[in-house]
């Protein structure tokens, strides 16, 4: 028997027993799977008085800290961190947002980057030299960002110049990618993407070398997912139009002909989040949920998104559930803690996550409300932690990839 339970420790109003069909409660979000595998933790519930999720104290320092700030300080948070962390911030959004809500607070001396260390970077770059940057834990990164290295991508375009191609290809650079190779981007005339923008960029970056049907190409890094699904599935290319290239190996493990008939060059990397989404996840929830809406991020791979109903970025993923209808059932394949508040904002509707595994980001994960107050109140002390400082030239030359994201059509 198929049954499906609250995610941890929301109380359902139920007592969930090892034989008992439990109703799913409908203001919660519902993890696929759990509660068929009985013999597993999977299959029990949490139910009864528990302790609050955060220490009352700590929140109370944070309250305290926070109001001594004021306008000093301005608080944003990634749709992916934890509630008690976005309880605290000024403003929410994914990476392109906060980016830009970073640049229009000239007043606020400390900007507090509740994301990753790529989202902090991005922000030192396009706010102004009186402005601090502060990450909460420096441990903060992406598994994603780290696997393209600022070394590796020279080498990569050494390749390319080698082969022949480097003048007709063009560099396009993830948000979630260092500001050295952000840097890199913007001195070879290339630009940053977010997914909400990846088709726009990647139009503008063929345009330059002859069009979408010309013979030009994308370098495009470091997710290879969002690169293929984007010019696979919004601009008309085949998969064979694009290649992977792995840094680890000699000329990326392609031949120069390889190089030459590609259109888009991928770097060989993925989120480790997004990446854990399967084919088998889609048909498991639709044989479980019928009549039920799949949305992916386009960071999933090609296959799932292909599978899925809907493919959008964060802010898309939110816009499509306050629009849906009341009584609708969705099935979301993103980062789990932005899924669950989406569950929690929707109780007219039903909200399943797209896996039988509870999958956050651990990375993002790292910012806690004991590392918020820690780098909250070592301000109000005068003293600035963890500050985010990227070099004078990198930062020009990243802000100029970043400024030409901003100046694409439409954006
Ligand atoms: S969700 Fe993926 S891309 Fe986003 S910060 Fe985590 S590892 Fe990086």
């Amino acid at each position: 028997m198929w049954r499906v339970s609250t995610l941890l420790n929301e109380p359902t109003g139920t007592t969930g027993t090892q034989t008992g069909f439990v109703e799913p409660a409908p203001s919660a979000l519902l993890l696929l799977g759990q509660g068929r595998d009985l013999a597993s933790e999977r299959g029990v519930e949490c139910t009864g008085a528990l302790p609050a999720p955060s220490d009352p104290d700590l929140v109370e320092r944070a309250r305290a800290a926070r109001a001594a700030l004021g306008d000093r300080a301005f608080v944003l948070g990634h749709h992916y961190q934890r509630d008690e962390v976005i309880d605290f911030a000024d403003v929410t959004g994914d990476s392109f947002k906060l980016a830009r809500e970073a640049a229009a607070r000239p007043e606020a001396e400390f900007v507090i980057f509740c994301g990753v260390h790529f989202m902090a970077e991005s922000a030192d770059i396009l706010t102004s030299d009186a402005q601090q940057v502060v990450l909460p834990d420096l441990a903060a990164g992406c598994s994603m960002a780290d696997m393209a290295e600022i070394g590796q991508v020279e080498e990569a375009w050494a390749v390319l110049q080698d082969a022949g191609i480097a003048d007709e290809v063009v560099p396009v650079t993830y948000m979630n990618s260092s500001a050295a190779i952000k840097a890199f981007t913007g001195r070879h005339g290339g630009t940053v993407c977010t997914s909400s923008n990846a088709q726009v960029a990647l139009r503008w970056a063929f345009d330059r070398v002859g069009g979408v049907d010309g013979n030009g190409k994308v370098l495009f890094m470091p997710d290879q997912h969002l690169g293929r699904n984007t010019a696979v599935r919004q601009l008309g290319m085949s998969l064979d139009d694009c290649v992977v290239f792995d840094p680890r190996k000699p000329m990326g493990g392609l031949t120069t002909q390889q190089l030459r008939d590609a259109r888009m060059i991928l770097w060989r990397g993925h989120c480790s989040v997004h990446g854990r989404f399967s084919e088998r996840n889609v048909a498991d929830v639709r044989a479980a949920v019928p009549g039920v809406t799949v949305m992916v991020h386009p960071e999933c791979k090609n296959e799932v998104v292909s599978a899925a109903d809907l493919v959008g970025s964060t802010e898309f993923i939110i816009k499509a559930l306050d629009a849906a209808e009341p009584g609708s059932s969705w099935a979301i394949g993103t980062e789990l803690n932005l899924v669950r508040r989406l569950a929690k904002a929707h109780p007219d509707k039903q909200v399943h996550y797209l896996d039988s595994t509870v999958c956050f980001c651990s990375t993002m994960n790292r910012i806690d409300l004991p590392h918020l107050v820690w780098a909250m109140e070592s301000l109000v002390a005068g003293r600035v932690v963890n500050r985010i400082v990227v070099d004078a030239d990198d930062a020009h030359w990243a802000r100029v990839a970043l400024d030409q994201m901003l100046a694409l059509p439409g954006i």
